[in-house]
């Protein structure tokens, strides 16, 4: 093996993945043609990656939703409530729900925003394969086998499957997945050896969740797994493939002494990797799988750099192969089909099929030790921005300087805005109807002009005002109807961004995104959001809330430049946002809320590297946010309820009010939050957006005074979970109207005392 991929996008070049599973839901295919569907993507991955001279192809990276839950059906960890289904019918089921069967949560893979399906076991949970050849990798390895090409099956490692499986609901309290390691193991021997018995070379066990913390218990457990299938008489050879990090010592000197063949090591995620594999005196005997090419961005390989990587692991392994630093499931397919990107961006770039590229020729040229050929012509460099690099330089650390202290800030504005304790509000987006996306389609293929597209807005604006004004809800939102996508929308507006055409990646199932590219210095040529803003403060007397997307969160959701710390791209958005936030202010927006939804996302795997990292984060929020004066007040938003590791941090980004997802923990954040010192106004979300269920107004009454334990009714404020874009009209009007209801009651109760 001298050449590879660790996996390969399966949504197809024009989304066919995506079209054939919708039809099959819908009724308007049949199983036979979704199988057949997927059976052409396959042979199609296959043959291009074989054609394109890669000497090891990987098999099983298809799915027709996600691969770990490919794994449970894999495997029979399927949960009680689906067993009553079969195939395809069970399989979806278990992805999306049916009628009266909720799915299996969603949660994302480790620091991407690829979600995956997570598994549900308990202590009766068995571990078997289906008879024969139907076990997926198998059928799947055969099938390529048939086209007269070797591949080797890539599997979910079984450490991390259960490492990131949860219990199911009602298991003993002392149960946890890895109880289940032996069993599940047995059957992963099982599988390799009918592997082998069809012909597999090689099979590639991915241990992504080796770049984590991991616990001695846990690096013991990985040691007793792969001794036990290094063991086998009848197997293929195995490569255990790490990725999206630094692979921690232990966890490598346990392998190191296994009987693993080859190991995966990601250097464009965890350049660390080489110094952890020099202190243990490197693998001999093995193989190292050097992932230089970067498989989770879009920017074309430094050859330099994965030469010089190359030449170090020369003398610490047996043998190197040059691999992608991960599954090509991150990236766009094809560059090929972006005819209308700016030349000076293109020549930065690789997608997919051009990194398959990558890996070859770099293969060739390190393999023959020959010198390595210079790309084609040397990629063009960012744009710098020599303004935006000296306003930044001279605001230096601004924190919320000039402003008043938390308590002068709230007293300015409660004098200001006059708002009743129990404030209700929402997080931002109303229903996007059928009419509102029309006409962005509309407009997009130029069936309406920039004119009527506009006035449409405004009538939709002016529309969810008038609602909200009936409603009786205190700070109003314009409802975000000219927003295709929280990201994309600012990203579209920015100096420094590039939207592609068709660079859709597999966000989850059927859900692909098309991330925009930061490529070079990042500026606002003219404000982005003001004219929608005043237009919507016009017409009401309440107060309008301008909306706006936070750094972090602009940077998670896409792809952004590798050429400088993410830290300093961080900080031109955040000055981009700041000269908004003073527009919007100037223009009488008196309260401006900046969403950081991926703020808990981008935490990094290891403890070690968080405290840098909320550092870099929180600065950024607070470059964007401390221009303003002590009566404008700044909210923020941010929706998941796992907070525990970024607590310090909400209170450290200092926004005078705080919405954030709570209606599933039972508003236990609030008190969370109070104890870890947070002094400023809170919106624990007290319905569940997610469902297009109605909460009761003695549902929400209960959660508000429930919140009121922890916090005082001037700073408690109610709110929807998150924004409502996604639900429809009836459900949204009904369930408002009873939070309103809900907060004047709890209002009046609770001035009584
Ligand atoms: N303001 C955004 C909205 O309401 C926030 C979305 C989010 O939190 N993901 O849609
Ligand atoms: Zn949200």
């Amino acid at each position: 093996m001298t050449t590879t991929i660790l996996g390969y996008p399966r949504i197809g070049v024009r989304r066919e993945l995506k079209v054939a599973t919708e039809d099959f839901w819908a009724g308007r295919i049949d199983a036979a043609a979704l199988e057949k569907a997927g059976a052409d993507l396959r042979r199609g991955v296959w043959t291009e990656l074989r054609d394109a001279g890669l000497d090891a192809i990987p098999s099983n990276t298809f799915s027709f939703y996600d691969q770990m839950l490919d794994t449970s059906v894999l495997v029979d960890a399927v949960p009680k409530r689906y067993r009553h289904l079969e195939g395809l019918d069970r399989y979806f089921a278990m992805a999306r729900g049916v009628q009266d069967v909720p799915a299996l949560e969603m949660t994302k893979w480790f620091d991407t925003n690829y979600h995956y399906i997570v598994p549900e076991l308990g202590p009766d949970t068995r571990f078997r394969l289906p008879a024969g050849a139907t076990a997926k990798p198998i059928a799947e390895y055969l099938e390529a086998k048939a086209l007269g090409i070797q591949t080797r099956p890539v599997l979910v490692g079984p450490l991390t499957y259960l490492l990131l499986a949860k219990s199911e609901p009602g298991a003993p309290a002392g149960f946890r997945p890895l109880d289940l390691l032996d069993g599940l193991v047995e059957v992963y021997a099982e599988l390799l050896e009918r592997l082998a018995g069809a012909g597999a070379q090689w099979v590639q066990l991915d241990e992504p969740a080796l770049v984590a913390d991991r616990t001695e218990e846990e690096v013991a457990a990985l040691a007793r797994a792969y001794t036990r299938l290094g063991e086998l008489t009848s197997r293929p050879r195995m490569l255990v493939a790490t990725y999206f990090g630094t692979m921690g010592a232990d966890a490598l000197r346990a392998l190191r002494s296994s009987r693993v063949e080859a190991v995966g090591l990601d250097f464009v995620a965890g350049p660390d990797n080489l110094d952890v594999l020099a202190s243990l005196g490197g693998l001999p005997r093995k193989t190292v799988v050097a992932g230089v090419v970067d498989g989770r961005n879009v920017w074309r390989v430094d050859r330099q750099r994965a030469k010089s990587t190359y030449a170090v692991l020369l003398g610490l392994a047996d043998q190197v192969a040059v691999s992608t630093s991960c599954s090509l499931l991150h990236v766009p397919i094809d560059l090929d089909a972006e005819t209308a990107l700016d030349p000076g961006v293109r020549g930065r770039l690789a997608f997919a099929r051009q990194k398959v590229g990558e890996v070859v020729a770099l293969g060739r040229a390190l393999g023959e030790d020959a010198p390595v050929p210079a790309a084609q012509a040397p990629a063009p460099s960012a744009g710098i921005d020599h303004e935006v690099r000296a306003r930044l330089e001279e605001l230096g650390d601004a924190g919320r300087a000039g402003c008043g202290d938390r308590e002068a800030r709230f007293a300015a504005q409660r004098a200001a805005l006059r708002l009743p304790d129990l404030a209700t509000t929402t997080i931002g987006s109303f229903p996007q109807t059928p009419e509102v996306r029309k006409a962005r389609a509309d407009l997009r293929a130029g069936r309406v002009s920039e004119d009527g597209y506009s006035q449409a807005m405004r009538e939709e604006i002016a529309r969810v005002i008038a609602l909200q004004e009936e409603l009786g809800l205190d700070v109003l939102v314009h409802g975000e109807p000219e927003r295709n996508d929280m990201v994309q929308y600012f990203a579209e507006q920015l100096d420094g961004y590039a939207a592609t055409e068709h660079g859709w990646v597999q966000s989850y199932g059927s859900r692909y995104v098309r991330p925009p590219i930061l490529h070079s210095d990042v500026a606002r040529p003219r404000p982005m959001t003001v004219e929608w803003a005043t237009y919507a403060q016009g017409l009401t007397s309440k107060p309008v809330k301008g909306m706006l997307t936070g750094p972090v969160t602009m940077l998670a959701w896409s792809f952004v430049r590798d050429d400088q710390p993410l830290a300093d791209t961080a900080r031109q958005v955040a000055l981009a946002l700041r000269d908004e936030i003073a527009d919007l202010e100037a223009a009488g927006i008196r309260i401006i809320q900046v969403d950081e939804p991926a703020l808990r996302e981008l935490l990094p795997l290891r403890k070690p590297d968080h405290a840098a990292y909320l550092e870099w984060a929180v600065g950024a929020f607070r470059l964007a946010t401390s221009g303003v004066a002590d009566a404008t007040q700044i909210h923020t938003h941010m929706c998941y309820s796992e907070f525990g590791e970024i607590i310090d941090a909400i209170g450290a980004l200092d926004a005078d009010v705080t919405s954030v997802e709570a209606a599933r923990s039972h508003m236990e954040l609030v008190a969370d939050l109070r104890a870890a010192g947070y002094q400023n106004g809170i919106g624990p979300g007290v319905y569940d957006i997610h469902s297009p269920r109605v909460p009761a107004v003695e549902e929400i009454e209960e959660n508000l005074r429930r919140a009121l334990q922890a916090v005082e009714p001037a700073k408690l404020w109610a709110n929807p979970d998150c924004g409502l874009k996604t639900r429809a009209y009836p459900e949204t009007e009904a369930a408002l109207r009873n939070l309103v209801t809900a907060a004047r009651r709890v209002r009046e109760g609770a001035t009584v005392h």
